[in-house]
């Protein structure tokens, strides 16, 4: 059993949450900025660190393409970080009154090697100290699939509020999802829930959930003892106007799939 007291607590941060899946493709961007949204919606100071190194996609997704406002020089020895004046600090993007920074950023955007996962945790413990967020109530942390690094760092220096598992209904994203539960709960990271992303299709006609993946997935402890946070249907629209930056909260705020993101986010 780890230590929670020995990590670390985030000063002006309320409550750090990360967002992680078992694999990646399943959503957990796109549930990650969706949440984010809605949250500043409700009027939370909300922060966005997307901790993808191998697929940073939350600044194509809030229409961010350059590197804006970030350099690589900005990221200083570990001593120096917790000192620097605010107005030295690394000044986060505001989109959709979000506050955000991207490992994106510091990587480049067609770099063909991603960093050693060493570099990760040590990147991610850098953006934390060293990125302007000022005062938050949440800091959500996108995090790459898996259960290697930055997660392994993340949990074992910093208090962390708690995790949402993002899965698709299909066994094979929920026995690596169910990985990434072990994980969390060996680190003594409290876990808020599950939120399931492409349950079904909503049809654009009459408006019900076609069902598309077989309801028959072995049931799974792990994951199946938790809360269910929202079913996320399949949303042709949420793919063309993420592709183009406008999230699905912004671009189609009173659709059923913008909903179950609010309900979400009612329940962290
Ligand atoms: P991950 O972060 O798990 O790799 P992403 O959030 O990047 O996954 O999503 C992968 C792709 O699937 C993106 O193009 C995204 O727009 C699309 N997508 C995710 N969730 C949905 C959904 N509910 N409906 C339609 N498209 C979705």
């Amino acid at each position: 059993m780890h230590q929670r007291s020995r990590r670390e607590r985030l000063e002006h941060i309320g409550a750090v949450l990360v967002v992680g899946s078992g694999k990646g493709g399943v959503g957990k961007s796109t549930v990650s900025v969706n949440l984010a949204i809605s949250l500043a919606k409700t009027g939370a100071r909300v922060g966005l660190l997307d901790g993808d190194a191998y697929g940073p996609s939350i600044p194509m997704m809030v229409g961010v393409r350059k590197r804006v406002g970030a350099k690589s020089e900005a990221i200083l020895p570990l001593a120096e970080r917790r000192d620097l004046a605010a107005e030295k600090k690394i000044q986060p993007l505001l989109r959709y009154g979000v506050k955000l920074m991207s490992v994106g950023f510091f990587i480049g955007e067609e770099q063909a090697v991603a960093p050693l996962p060493d570099a990760l945790g040590m990147l991610m413990r850098q953006l934390l100290f060293s990125v302007n967020w000022g005062e938050l109530d949440y800091l959500i942390i996108d995090l790459p699939p898996g259960t290697s690094e930055p997660q392994a760092t993340l949990c074992r220096e910093f208090e962390l509020s708690g995790a949402l598992l993002v899965t698709t209904p299909q066994d094979i994203a929920r026995i690596d999802t169910a990985k990434a539960v072990t994980m969390f709960q060996r680190m003594s990271v409290p876990i808020l829930g599950v939120v399931q992303n492409m349950a079904g299709l909503l049809c654009p006609h009459c408006g019900q959930m076609v069902e598309i993946f077989p309801s028959s997935a072995e049931p799974r402890a792990q994951l199946d003892d938790l809360p269910l946070l929202g079913r996320i249907p399949l949303d042709p629209v949420a793919v063309t106007n993420g592709d183009k930056g406008y999230p699905i909260v912004v671009s189609l705020a009173d659709s059923p799939v913008a909903m179950v993101f609010s309900d979400i986010s009612a329940q962290i």
